[in-house]
């Protein structure tokens, strides 16, 4: 690795106290590591129909499409027998689960810590899925969630649903992973005989050991092999990469939207609960990816009846508070987007201040009324007011504030927010201090403001204005 990179070395004080073989895969890697290595390394060239035939990885092509071919063959000669069927459904959770629980949330993510037991187990239903081993696969995955979207995730959503789904597995990769830390994988002694015996279990694990449980336990030794062997592994194959496609393609954002993952019930079925993959990638090393009970996470269930009958401990779970906020900036989000398709008053600093003398004096061409401060043309209102017309007529060329708050009739939110449309204009000095609250119509009391945007416009009202600029009549 280190070849690779610009000369960098890690901190003396990290070096000293750590093994040669023992520092991380990225102890040197730069600071613009994602950049530098995108424009240093260059990809291969991009597939076509010239070069498909030397670029596929056969190896990968065989797994993945021998499998659908051989079964459907097979069940068009083989009849299903109840008992196949539900085994058949029943080793498609253990194998899928060993790849949700196992081979993702354990090893990926070290999520939760398993007793050794449960490690075999998922170990061994693991390679039943036949998705390589789990060093490879959680080494993979890891750049994936640090490297997400980039040319560096090994199955960057951005290159389309099949390539994220499938096709990245189908040729060479185009340029190589993104560096990630897997010390911890190589260390395990479970993970290290896995892989050292990776084809031997793959075999037994998704063809021998399912023919032989329905061969022996109900004399179906063909049914046991095309359907709990062949044509489940197909549908694990499918689950399992789902993940990478539909999980980062259908459904919502619920907790950050920079990224692609989103959260679907859908993805979350097809998936045995992987489909909250938004809440996934903002809090990866959680052991959950659904936080509501009633949603679909049967993973999480499984991981969680595991510490209750003491195989499993340490579950980890992101601070609740934090959830939180992820989900109300998602939320404000969209209220913001909302409050930006509404048209809004007039701001404080496009309103020319006005004297009380020209105020009156322009009071006597057109029904201006003052409130809080503010003036307002009401002529496309007079018949329109609800109170009847001679109640405005009455306030023209007035303070009318007194009156719209409550002097006469307290007014409704919505008629103060269609009062404050009708602003022309800030009258110098007109407003009495502290009833700053009433020349903030109500819609724009929770108002959503970025961090840069400087206090509302109301802050500065009318009242603090030194200078008259409507003298010559910019009201009008
Ligand atoms: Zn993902
Ligand atoms: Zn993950």
């Amino acid at each position: 690795m280190s070849s690779v990179y610009p000369t960098r070395q890690p901190p003396a004080v990290a070096k000293a106290h750590v093994a040669p073989n023992d520092l991380p895969a990225d102890a040197d890697i730069p600071d613009n590591y994602i950049e530098y290595t995108l424009k240093k390394d260059k990809p291969l060239p991009p597939i076509q129909w010239a070069n498909i035939l030397n670029e596929l990885n056969w190896l990968n092509v065989t797994v993945i499409c021998v499998p659908p071919v051989i079964g459907a063959i097979g069940v068009c000669y083989t009849s299903l027998q109840w008992r196949t069927a539900l085994f058949s459904v029943i080793y498609y959770f253990l194998t899928g689960v060993s790849m949700t629980a196992g081979y993702h949330r354990l090893w990926s993510h070290r999520s939760y810590n398993a007793s050794k037991p449960l490690e075999y187990a998922l170990a061994l239903f693991g390679a039943g899925s036949v998705q390589g081993s789990i060093k490879w696969w959680a080494r993979g995955h890891r750049a994936h969630h640090r490297y997400t979207d980039t040319d560096l995730d090994p199955y960057n959503a951005h290159k389309g649903f099949f390539y994220s789904h499938v096709g990245w597995m189908l040729v060479k990769p185009r340029r190589r992973d993104g560096v990630a830390d897997v010390r911890d994988l190589t260390k395990n002694a479970i993970i290290k005989w896995q892989h050292r015996n990776y084809l031997v279990l793959m075999l037994f694990m998704a063809f021998v050991l399912p023919t032989l449980v329905a061969g022996l336990g109900w004399g179906d030794w063909r049914g046991g092999y095309v359907y709990a062997g062949v044509v489940r592994l197909v549908f694990v194959h499918h689950s399992t990469w789902s993940v990478n496609s539909l999980a980062h393609w259908l459904g919502e954002a619920p907790f950050d939207d920079k990224h692609t993952p989103r959260d679907h019930l859908i993805t979350a079925l097809a998936t045995i609960g992987e489909g909250y993959h938004n809440f996934h990638h903002q809090f990866p090393m959680d052991y959950r990816n659904a936080i509501r009970w009633y949603q679909y996470d049967p993973t999480k269930w499984f991981i969680f009846s595991m510490q209750a009958v003491g195989l499993a401990s340490h579950l980890k779970t992101f601070p609740d508070n934090e959830v939180k906020k992820g989900q109300l900036t998602m939320q404000l989000k969209k209220l913001r987007e909302k409050q930006e398709g509404l048209v809004w008053p007039s701001d404080n600093n496009d309103l020319p201040v006005v004297s009380w003398e020209s105020f009156l004096d322009q009071a006597t061409k057109r029904p201006l009324i003052v409130v809080a401060g503010f003036i307002h043309d009401v002529s496309d209102f007079l018949d329109a007011h609800p109170g009847g017309r001679h109640f405005l007529t009455k306030t023209i060329g007035t303070d009318a504030t007194t009156a719209f708050f409550g002097g006469v009739y307290e007014h409704s939110n919505a008629a103060h927010n269609l009062l404050a449309m009708k602003r022309v204009g800030v009258l110098h000095g007109g407003m009495p201090h502290g009833s700053e609250e009433k020349a903030i119509p109500p819609s724009q009391r929770l108002r959503i403001m970025r961090y840069n945007e400087t206090g509302s416009p109301y802050t500065s009202s009318g009242s603090g204005l030194e200078q008259t600029d409507d003298e010559g009549g910019l009201m009008g």
